[in-house]
């Protein structure tokens, strides 16, 4: 029998009385690894009414005190990487490295959210008016929660989970049924780490979890991070509810190649952006837009890259690509390559139908590069989120950059070039949160914002760094005046 995934409540590992479960499946072996729980709403309502309670005595710990559990945190996220890496390629598909890498990226948040008791000064003025002092303080809100998505199963809960409670707050995460083991295991850790009971809890489950999460009133805030049509929803429910909320969404990212760029550092790059995690990252290249002579030599060079990338179970040696999540996802991913073919492009590299040895049901889509895809049509405006890029054809970088403009998404947007007037042009002109030049994944480190726009974000403050401090904290404003003449007396 697979393990039943339990819920963290109050300090405690308990099961949900959930009628359902769903199988958390190795997308590369097909194996059922566990099985975790839709917990019903009435979990939920627990867990929130506990972390009202430690709410009291958390948000009066002073902030130097509140830092020390995160260090502790961060010392045993470091000890425990290897073991948690293994399990987001197990449970997500990535390879080993990919997750090293992802587990980084998130410890990097639990660093940043160290510096909480610098990072949450308020400001203030003396004699605004004569013997008239003003403050702005920071507060924290109370209970907060954060809903994240399968393909960053240990990095995203970081980018909000940290900040959350070094700023005094209690934090309840939902993660993605997909993927929710390594949280089970980081839970174990910030257990070990001693935060108070109530403190930081976990909810498993899916949509009618995150509906209790968005219709409780004691939820103060949420954070979510998934695609754009359920961080919309999201959005929407939390608002009408009196929450803030911060909804990062999906993504569809253009990378324009310029002539006078590098072609062989650019292949590298754009290889690693486009087929890295399978394609499955938010801030995957997704579109290549060529200017003017640099297209043939390009996709040349691309195609090479894709077809000799080692495809197979990220756990063995060598392994550069792995599986994408699930049966679905491999069958959508190549439904849409047809859709493509369908609509005039050219399939210079076919990743459909390929097998890997050892493992013939993993789910794998092998890297897929499209040429001469029609600006307009359904592969060039869907996130596929695959190992599958587009190439569009241009003659100026006027003309790239009104392609790129043309999306609804807005979560990264690249250029590659020599020409330090064509960056600035591209970066100065360019609708999109998060820019790179002759950068391939411009992920922001934790102490910016993860600035994605449009269609990939609903809110205003983003996740990571100040603008998390921001969004945990309620700023209170003090205006003092003292009277001198009783004191004066003694
Ligand atoms: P998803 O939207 O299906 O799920 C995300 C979370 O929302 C999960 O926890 C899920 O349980 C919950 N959920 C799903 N449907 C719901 C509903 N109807 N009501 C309430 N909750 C619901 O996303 P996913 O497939 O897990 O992740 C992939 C998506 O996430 C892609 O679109 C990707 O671009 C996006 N993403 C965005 C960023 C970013 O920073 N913008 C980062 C990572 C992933």
């Amino acid at each position: 029998m697979p393990e039943q995934l339990r819920n963290y409540i109050n300090g405690r590992w308990e099961y949900s009385s959930a009628n359902e479960y769903l199988p958390v499946i190795n997308p590369a072996t097909v194996q059922t690894m566990a099985e975790v729980p839709l917990s019903p709403g009435k979990e939920v309502d627990a867990a929130v009414e506990v972390g009202q309670t430690a709410f009291t005595d958390w948000r009066r710990t002073p902030p130097t005190e509140r830092a020390q559990y995160l260090f502790r945190l961060k010392t045993l996220l470091d000890a425990h990487k290897l073991e948690l890496a293994r399990l987001i390629t197990n449970e997500c598909g990535k390879t080993l490295a990919e997750s090293i890498g992802e587990l980084q990226r998130g410890i990097e948040n639990v660093e940043t959210a160290c510096g909480i008791p610098t990072l949450m000064q308020g400001y203030n003025n003396e004699d605004i008016a004569r013997g008239i002092d003003e403050h702005m303080l920071r507060q924290p809100l109370g209970v907060v929660a954060g809903v994240t998505p399968f393909n960053f199963p240990g990095m995203i809960p970081l980018w909000f989970l940290p900040y959350a409670v070094a700023t005094g707050n209690c934090f309840l995460l939902k993660p993605s049924e997909k993927t929710p083991m390594t949280m089970q295991r980081m839970f174990d850790l910030i257990d070990e780490a001693g935060f108070p009971s109530g403190v930081v809890q976990l909810v498993n489950g899916s949509k009618e979890t995150v509906d209790a999460i968005l219709d409780h009133p004691k939820v103060r805030a949420v954070s979510f991070v998934g695609s754009t049509a359920v961080a919309r929803y999201i959005y929407g429910r939390a608002a009408a509810n009196g929450k803030r909320a911060q909804c990062q969404g999906g993504a569809k990212n253009p990378v324009v190649v310029m002539p006078d760029a590098d072609l062989e550092m650019t292949t590298r790059i754009m290889a690693d952006s486009a087929f890295g995690c399978a394609g499955q990252r938010c801030l995957a290249a997704s579109v290549a837009v060529t200017v003017s002579t640099v297209g043939d030599a390009f996709v040349e060079s691309l195609a090479e890259a894709a077809a000799s990338r080692k495809v197979g179970y990220g756990l063995d040696d060598g392994v550069q690509m792995g599986p994408v999540i699930s049966r679905q996802s491999k069958e959508r991913i190549e439904r849409l390559i047809g859709v493509g073919q369908e609509e005039g492009a050219t399939l210079v590299v076919d990743g459909r139908g390929r097998r890997v040895e050892g493992y013939e049901d993993g789910t794998f889509v092998f890297p897929t590069v499209l040429d001469h895809v029609p600006p307009h049509g359904e592969i060039a405006q869907t996130e596929i989120f695959g190992p599958v890029l587009s190439v569009m054809r241009t003659d100026t970088l006027e003309q790239a950059i009104e392609l790129v403009n043309d999306r609804s998404y807005g979560n990264m947007a690249c250029i590659f070039t020599n020409d330090g007037a064509s960056a600035r042009q591209f970066r100065y002109e360019v609708n999109a949160g998060n820019i790179g030049i002759n950068i391939g994944v411009a992920a922001p480190m934790a102490f910016f914002p993860f600035s994605g726009w449009n269609d990939s974000f609903f809110g205003d403050l983003h996740g990571q760094g100040r603008h998390g401090v921001e969004f945990y904290t309620q700023t209170k404003i003090v205006i003092e005046r003292w009277y001198q003449t009783w004191s004066r007396q003694f």
